[in-house]
């Protein structure tokens, strides 16, 4: 009880939103989840599976007055481990509804059908970029992070676009997808204010990452693509205040989404430099990239390639041939 003190009040950033910053053992940080203080009390997201981020949730509750049993509901931003991985224990002591977008269900309750589809998937897609067989180790990783990260919950509710939030009708659901399939935001329309997820950072460019499509016979969504264009519909909107899932407010977000369209725009053309000499596979394409992290960080390096391949395939800037099950991109 005593160790609350060393800990500071959670700030109130928006009318009735205190933030509540976790610990992650992840290279981005510190995940930041919110609790409003509504007709309903809600908390959004819940961070990651660890003790650290337990404590510090329930440290951060106790100190604005409250306990996890008095959450009503939990909304989930995305299906990341950082976002969505102590969902079962916040349920199972605060007996509270849980609400995401239908993308994330598969993910969050680990379905083990839909798992390995996603390996499958990440196998089809690796071996065509020409991924090095000694590197398909890593599509299994994935699953090994969901594990040691996140324990299996279910959803209770699901939630899509320009819908009222449940509980919380001044709340509206936007459907924010690209940096995952399954991202959501939330706007209140009276003071502008967007709980972001990891939609709109300040600090980080969110990764647009590859992802399986939740019917294997259906083609994969061009992530990037989707995410510039979920980008832009926040650019068109009125925000005064983003709250997001990493670091600090924003409150210049079209500044913000313009540097970032500016950015993949310069790194296609970096792509088309780099094609210059010849054709190329997506996986030597991120070697040349990404030369310091291709390695440790295939899926991640992997995702930014073939996002940007895909913005250059539909303006009709690279061409591509099949040999062996292998893509090869030239201008
Ligand atoms: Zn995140």
């Amino acid at each position: 009880m005593s160790q609350t003190t060393d800990n500071k009040r959670p700030l109130e950033v928006a009318q009735g939103v205190y933030q509540i910053e976790l610990p992650t053992p992840f290279s981005v940080g510190p995940v930041n989840v919110y609790l409003i203080m509504g007709s309903e009390l809600t908390l959004v997201d819940v961070g990651p599976y660890t003790p650290a981020a337990w404590d510090a949730l329930v440290s951060g509750l106790e100190l604005l007055g409250c306990q996890l049993g008095d959450v009503r509901q939990v909304v989930l931003t995305h299906h990341h481990v950082d976002h969505c991985g102590l969902l079962k224990k916040v349920k199972a002591a605060s007996g509270a509804l849980s609400f995401a977008h239908p993308l994330a269900v598969p993910y969050v309750e680990m379905d083990q059908t839909f798992m390995e589809h996603h390996n499958q998937f990440f196998y089809h897609l690796y071996r065509e970029s020409g991924v090095p067989q000694k590197m398909m180790a890593v599509i299994e990783k994935f699953y090994q992070l969901m594990q040691t990260f996140c324990q299996p919950a279910g959803i209770d509710g699901l939630l899509k676009h320009d819908r009222p939030l449940p509980g919380l009708p001044e709340w509206q659901v936007l459907y924010t997808p690209g940096h995952s399939q399954s991202h959501l935001s939330l706007y209140r329309s009276s003071d502008q204010v967007l709980i972001g997820g990891d939609h709109i950072l300040k600090r980080i460019s969110s990764n647009a990452f590859i992802e399986p499509p939740r019917d294997p016979s259906q083609a994969r969504a061009l992530t990037l693509v989707q995410y510039r264009t979920a980008l832009q519909m926040c650019a068109d909107m009125d925000i005064e205040l983003v709250l997001p899932g990493h670091g600090e407010l924003v409150t210049n977000h079209r500044e913000l989404i313009s540097a970032r369209l500016q950015r993949n725009w310069e790194r296609t053309g970096v792509l088309r430099r780099l094609l210059q000499d010849g054709q190329k596979t997506a996986y030597e394409l991120s070697a040349l990239l990404f030369p310091d992290l291709y390695e440790k960080e295939l899926a991640l390096t992997l995702s930014e390639t073939v996002g940007h391949i895909d913005l250059l395939t539909i303006l009709h800037q690279v061409e591509r041939e099949q040999r062996d099950g292998i893509l090869y991109y030239s201008l």
